[in-house]
């Protein structure tokens, strides 16, 4: 395989500065570090980089890789740069490898302490209500199964009268130091301390009930208030309803996600409930006042003399309750103007007679053919 040009692998112009290539170099050292990056290839990718920076960071071999390319500064294979003398010890990489394991920073998820409190895991939970019910909330039981706090030992995994005891293989802290020899020189790296998982603690006589593990898996109930306007898709948080936490850490919270199901007869976006009423022909020109359901119970609606179809009437205060209180949003009927399908005899004198009071013509006033065509391009 061609060798790549140590620029390119780092993705550095070839009169970058010894800072912009550090940087250059930390940042995809951190994205390609094997313990950090498990997708193939990457272990390859990050071989490369630490190649390109041995050298490039290397006054003497980065002009002498200018000058000759690869050929100059590994000698065809021999002696190069694989032996690690020079690079010994944590000198020149020490930094870069504090960024890595230092303190909790980027890549290490690994607690400080292991023994000390931890707060449990949240959880998640779907709850489907009826479309009513969001309108106007409601108490409910929600009941789901977590981890809790195991009750025989207070959560300590101990058996009655026992105590855990503090690892002797890592003291206490979960994790053991390793150094490792690497193209780099010497590495080292914290892994999980194999005597006692991590825990920082032994427990040489695990409670019964929990096995050791401090919780064990319970079914919790508990009754929440719907709040009267919560919406589809909404999210809401139940302080310490999650699982159980470690070494006494309070419990996580549950977060509960509303589903809303349909309703036959009305349409909600947001606050805004949306409706259509049927009206007759005789109605929308006479004018009329009419019961219109709302979510609320019904409210009469004013429809003027000469209604035209589709035409929409906003209820305000009649639509979906603020969540904070507020009143509510407003409701926006649409009316329908129905044409009776078939009519009688005297319906049907009683119409020619209308049409004859208006002037004889059967048709509306036509439209001009202009008029039309703007009527079009609206
Ligand atoms: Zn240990
Ligand atoms: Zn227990």
């Amino acid at each position: 395989m061609a060798q790549e040009d140590y620029y390119n692998v780092l993705g550095v112009d070839r009169n970058a500065s010894d800072k912009e290539i550090n940087s250059a170099y930390r940042k995809l050292a951190k994205k390609y570090h094997p313990d950090l990056n498990h997708e193939p290839g990457a272990e390859e990718k990050y071989k490369e980089v630490n190649e390109a920076y041995e050298v490039l960071h290397d006054k003497q071999k980065r002009a002498q890789y200018d000058q000759f390319g690869s050929a100059g500064v590994n000698g065809n294979g021999q002696g190069g740069f694989g032996g690690g003398q020079g690079y010994g010890g944590f000198g020149d990489f020490g930094d870069i490898f504090n960024d890595f394991f230092g303190g909790g920073s980027a890549g290490s998820q690994r607690q400080a302490n292991p023994t000390a409190p931890q707060r449990g895991q949240d959880l998640d939970y779907t709850l489907t209500i009826d479309f009513m019910d969001a309108i106007t909330g409601k108490k409910t039981q929600v009941s789901y199964t977590r981890s809790e706090t195991c009750s025989t030992c207070q959560g300590t995994g101990a058996e009655k009268g026992t105590h855990p005891i503090t690892c002797d293989k890592c003291h206490g802290s979960g994790y053991m130091t390793v150094t490792q020899k690497s193209m780099l020189g010497m590495i080292r790296r914290q892994t999980v301390c194999d005597k006692c998982q991590g825990r920082g603690v032994i427990i040489e006589h695990p409670c019964q009930t929990c096995h050791g593990k401090g919780t064990v898996d319970g079914k919790n109930n508990i009754e929440i208030n719907i709040p009267a306007g919560i919406d589809n898709g909404q999210q809401l948080r139940y302080e310490g309803q999650g699982e159980a936490g470690k070494n006494g850490g309070p419990y996580g919270d549950l977060y509960i996600s509303y589903r809303i199901k349909p309703s036959k007869d009305f349409e909600r976006n947001g606050n805004t409930i949306y409706t259509t009423v049927p009206i007759s022909f005789a109605q929308a020109t006479l004018g009329d006042e009419i019961d219109i359901k709302t979510v609320h119970g019904k409210s009469k609606l004013k429809i003027p003399a000469g209604t035209q179809p589709n035409k929409k009437f906003t209820l305000r205060g009649e639509g979906v309750p603020y969540l904070r209180g507020n009143g509510n949003g407003d409701q926006v009927t649409t009316v329908q103007v129905q044409i009776p399908e078939s009519i009688n005899e005297k319906q049907k004198d009683a119409l020619v007679d209308f049409v004859k009071a208006g002037g004889g013509s059967i048709t509306p006033q036509e439209k001009g053919f202009f008029e039309r065509l703007k009527e079009k391009l609206k």
